[in-house]
């Protein structure tokens, strides 16, 4: 006995049937896609009319996001923009740091412990004229408990005085890139890099290996994937502790669990033997609804927050050059070792200074190790240049590239970071798919918010928040930027075998669409009303989650 579910379309992604009327589903995977009397031919079946007047497609596949979207949701949202919280609840965005610093006062006066840390997230001050925000305007908000504030990038820990005495930072003679100081010779309470923020993230409820093992933000960050139709979203940058992993494998297996979680360990804090060796280890680990086993690097920083690294000509403000988060050396084997042990990296690079640092250190790697079909993945690449996405083809590598940045901070690239012909060719995904290139596309949420659908339409519409078109040129057609988020994103994952499309022996993986994304003008491809997902066959209507 099996399913089969009529629906108002069903779009497949696989080219040798692209369209479907019915879809027969058994023990969780695809039996077929075609019409009823094609289905029929398996045998006893029911006939189950859910979707009848819905659209199916694969299950959006978001190939980078991180669970801390899930976690994030219990501390205060300092964001410039509206934002949607698990429940579905909107928040509106805060316009002015007077604003958060209210906002931050609300929830300071709703602690009893004077004591207890304050956590906010998604704060950008490019939004409110670059002005900072440091220690003199948390303390405002409190001089008892430790405050953080999550930067908008993830790459920016804004901390009151508090927290520095916490983390022994409130002293002079500090001499580190990511710690700048004040007249006073005293950090100012901006915090830049990983190095920078994690001892001090620690007393301001940014501790990431807590994160790790977040129960709570796990299930709210599955909540928000069915709400967006995502059945497999990635957890790029996990430390991915042992008991981290015990909670997230339990969590996963429930049955109504309702996604399937790619989690990445990061590189921090292993020596890049130990690292890889420890991403081995992990990868016998996963389950079907939990993927381990890869590996995320960072080469620098964010671009909104001059943390990225730029070739000459360098920011348009002659702001200094951003951070190196590793050295080409530790790059260079990180990247010899996995390819030997066959093991899956991903790496973060924003400025074009630093994706010419990982081509560079992963063509001498594959000279002494060639690693057959590695897929390994430039994440972000944001200033990628033709010429770079050629040498990408050359050597095996994807990319998954960062769309919502033209709507979120086109305009402050443009005006601010970049200066225009920088910006316009921002997250080129034509001049990608004209070089070949497997490409995916990504919001990083909590950088942005979670949601494929928007993603695409960034890609193929490239408008600011105020309106302009940025690099029209670089705009790319529906079909491909629904590709990129089903098929091009589960490339990037090796999990292209399994998900992606809706065809015979694939996961039962489907986004359920109250609209049609390839019947509409693509000005509205973000308005997709979503009804939930189906994943491994297991329907989730987003207004039961
Ligand atoms: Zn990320």
């Amino acid at each position: 006995m099996f399913t089969i579910y009529p629906a108002r379309r069903i779009l497949t992604m696989n080219p040798a049937r692209p369209e479907a009327t019915h879809v027969a589903v058994r023990d969780g995977h695809v039996l077929g896609a075609g019409t009823l009397d094609e289905l029929a031919v398996w045998g006893p079946h029911r006939i189950d009319r859910t979707f009848a007047d819905l659209v199916l497609m694969p299950g959006l596949v978001e190939g980078h996001s991180h669970i801390s979207e899930g976690v994030f949701w219990q501390s205060v949202y300092c964001g410039f923009f509206d934002r949607m919280d698990p429940d579905g609840k909107v928040w509106p965005g805060l316009a002015s740091i007077d604003a958060v610093i209210a906002r931050l006062a609300a929830a300071d006066a709703a602690l009893a412990d004077p004591a207890a840390p304050l956590a906010g997230w998604s704060l950008d001050p490019i939004y409110f004229g670059d002005r900072r925000v440091g220690r003199a305007e948390l303390d405002r908000v409190s001089a008892t408990r430790p405050i953080g504030i999550m930067h908008a990038s993830g790459h920016i820990l804004s901390v009151n005085t508090r927290t520095l005495e916490l983390a022994g930072l409130l002293r002079p003679g500090l001499n580190h890139p990511g710690v700048p100081l004040g007249a006073d010779g005293l950090p100012t309470g901006e915090l830049k890099g990983p190095e920078a923020m994690m001892p001090a993230g620690r007393h301001c409820g940014f501790d990431r290996e807590k994160q790790a093992g977040d129960e709570r933000g796990l299930r709210q960050f599955a909540r928000l994937c069915v709400r967006r139709g995502v059945t497999t979203a990635t957890d790029l940058a996990n430390l991915l502790p042992d008991d981290a992993v015990d909670m997230m494998l339990r969590v996963t297996g429930e049955p109504g669990f309702p996604a399937r979680i790619v989690s990445f360990r990061r590189n921090y804090g292993l020596s890049m033997p130990d690292l890889i060796e420890r991403a081995r280890a992990l990868r016998d680990r996963s389950s079907d609804r939990l993927r381990l086993g890869g590996v995320k690097l960072f080469a620098d920083g964010s671009i909104q927050g001059f943390s990225a690294r730029l070739r000459w000509p360098g920011y348009l403000g002659g702001q200094p050059n951003g951070l190196w988060y590793i050295t080409p050396e530790h790059l260079t084997e990180a990247y010899e070792r996995a390819l030997a042990a066959g093991i899956l990296v991903h790496t973060h690079t924003n400025g074009d200074e630093a994706t010419d640092l990982a081509l560079d250190c992963l063509e001498a790697a594959l000279r002494r190790q060639p690693g057959p079909d590695h897929r390994f993945t430039l994440q972000h690449c944001q200033l990628g240049d033709p010429a770079q996405f050629r040498r990408m083809k050359a050597l095996g590598l994807c990319v998954n590239l960062f769309p919502n940045h033209h709507f979120y901070w086109g305009d402050q690239h443009y005006r601010t970071t970049l200066g225009p012909e920088r910006a316009e060719r921002m997250n080129a995904c034509a001049s990608a798919l004209a070089a070949g290139v497997p490409m995916a596309m990504h919001s990083d949420a909590p950088v942005t918010p979670l949601g494929p659908l928007f993603t695409a339409w960034c890609a193929v519409n490239r408008r600011t928040a105020s309106g302009r078109v940025l690099g029209a040129a670089e705009r790319i057609g529906v079909a491909d930027a629904l590709r990129a988020i089903t098929l091009g994103a589960a490339y990037t994952l090796k999990l292209d075998g399994e998900i992606g499309q809706i065809a015979c022996g694939k996961r039962a993986d489907f986004a359920v669409l109250e609209d049609d994304p390839t019947a509409i003008t693509p000005e509205r491809l973000k308005d997709v009303r979503i009804w939930g997902t189906v994943q491994d066959g297991r329907p989730f209507p987003a207004a039961a989650i």
